[in-house]
């Protein structure tokens, strides 16, 4: 066997191995979660950043909750992630770059966002190519998007190409000016809004607090809460799962559409 041979057969294997471990466990993962009919509130935990490393998958995945993982387009494990989760009964969205506010702060050579700096053919490249690098995504979510958000052409021609292609939509609502739950709404998407970071501050006692404040605020209703792969936020998890199960019922965001 040639080395190049040797190597994508072990990648291959790697990659069969990992598959197979995950969706054996999906089986013990519905079982862990039974729906409680007591509980009104129901909360779509949304994994956002993905793309990068397979250690944060396999730690969501220890939370053993249903979720839904937003995965960065064309990074390293973007594919495989993507469908490794769909594979453990998750929901995947493509984590859509859109251009923040302080575009130079953020810049990475990772991947372009997508920014009324371009031209209307630029953009719409670039949209084909994020919209169809993971394909087993039912839905998309904007990645940043502080300064894109606002901009009711540039949302128009984005979530036009979006409806186009089915996909369910989730405005990450990076700022409060966002128009694009608006525009979406508009155009018929199958669409909602974030409504918490979790770990927009790096303390579990904030998040404590954060979470309890929305589920109380927001009895028997679907919530949308955005969280990231970060050490602080899988520590509140562990720590405080077995409290929230008994507030609310965790759900993917393809059970949050489907009885709309
Ligand atoms: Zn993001």
């Amino acid at each position: 066997m040639s080395k190049n041979l040797k190597i994508i057969f072990l990648i291959t294997l790697i990659a069969v191995l990992i598959i197979s471990y995950f969706s054996r466990q999906k089986a013990s993962l519905d079982k862990l979660t039974p729906k409680s009919p007591n509980k009104n509130t129901k909360i779509a935990l949304i994994f956002d950043d993905l793309g990068q490393s397979l250690e944060s998958l396999r730690q969501i995945y220890n939370l053993k909750i249903p979720v839904t993982v937003a995965v960065i387009p064309e990074l390293k494990f973007s594919k495989n992630i993507a469908h490794i989760a769909a594979r453990s009964g998750f929901s995947v969205l493509i984590h859509l770059p859109l251009e923040p506010k302080k575009a130079n702060y953020y810049l990475t050579d990772k991947y372009k966002f997508i920014s009324s700096e371009l031209s209307e053919n630029q953009i719409d490249r670039l949209l084909y190519n994020y919209l169809n690098s993971i394909r087993i995504a039912i839905g998309v979510n904007n990645h940043m998007g502080s300064k894109a958000t606002q901009n009711p052409k540039l949302m128009d021609q984005v979530l036009e190409r979006i409806k186009q292609k089915r996909l369910i939509f989730i405005d990450s609502q990076t700022t409060p000016k966002s128009v694009a739950y608006k525009i979406a709404k508009s155009k018929g998407i199958d669409t909602a809004y974030n409504q918490l970071f979790l770990d927009a501050i790096d303390d579990p006692a904030e998040m404590k607090k954060r979470i309890n404040d929305l589920i109380d605020n927001n009895k028997s209703k679907k919530l949308i809460i955005i969280a990231h792969p970060k050490k602080n936020t899988f520590k509140f998890l562990k720590n405080n799962l077995s409290q929230l199960k008994k507030r609310a019922d965790f759900i993917t965001l393809k059970e949050y559409f489907a009885n709309q």
